[in-house]
Parts: C-alpha cells; sequence; structure tokens
C-alpha cells in the first residue's frame, strides 16, 4: 500500500445521519400516536362488556382478566333451560336458568331460597 492510498476501510466510509450541522440530517421521528382507550378494569381486575339488548344469543363477549390479559367467562344472551326465557348470562358456559325478575315481580328460575343440589 503506497503511503497517499486510501485505507479500504476508509474508502467505503459513509458519515452517517446525524443532527450536527455539518453531516446529513436524521429524519425526525414521526409524533407518537395516541394510543386507542382501553376499557377500564372494574375493583376485581376483570374487564366486563357492557350488557346490550336482547340478540337471541348471536354476541357473545369475553370477559379479560386485565392483569392477566386472559380470557375468564363469555357473557351474553341465552335461553334458559328451564322455563325458556331468554336472559343475560354472565357466564353462558355455566349460567343457564334465568336468574333476572321479570317487571310482572316473577322470580327467575334460578332463586337463591333453592338448593339445586338437592333437586
Ligand atoms: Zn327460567
Amino acid at each position: 500500500m503506497e503511503l497517499n492510498e486510501q485505507p479500504s476501510w476508509l474508502a467505503n466510509w459513509q458519515p452517517q445521519p446525524t443532527n450536527h450541522h455539518s453531516g446529513p440530517r436524521v429524519a425526525p421521528k414521526p409524533a407518537a400516536q395516541p394510543e386507542p382507550a382501553k376499557p377500564k378494569a372494574n375493583f376485581q381486575g376483570f374487564i366486563i362488556p357492557e350488557r346490550w339488548p336482547c340478540d337471541n344469543g348471536a354476541r357473545r363477549e369475553p370477559v379479560l382478566d386485565a392483569d392477566l390479559g386472559r380470557v375468564v367467562r363469555y357473557v351474553g344472551w341465552k335461553k334458559c333451560m328451564r322455563c325458556g326465557k331468554w336472559f343475560f348470562s354472565e357466564d353462558v358456559a355455566r349460567l343457564r336458568m334465568c336468574h333476572e325478575t321479570s317487571a310482572t315481580g316473577v322470580l327467575g328460575c334460578r332463586r337463591k331460597d333453592v338448593d339445586y343440589d338437592l333437586l
């Protein structure tokens, strides 16, 4: 190698972008996008969807554990397995009998005063 010849590492060297006035400029960062609003967890740490009008069981929504980020159960409209009335079930896999008092004051099939294990 001659004394005035450029070494190979210098011949391939390119100035990197920088914000120094002498060199190429770094492209400005895009403005941070605001994150979509997350549904708020209740005091137990669950994200429970709002109840919706009866859709004859078409829609099922997951209840999420906010800490674990996991589905713990599903809510939705369900037909009572005893009387056939539509009711909003807080757990469609397990809660299958109506539990709400109707407008006329009739108790739901899943009454608190009945021990279903004895039936
Ligand atoms: Zn019922």
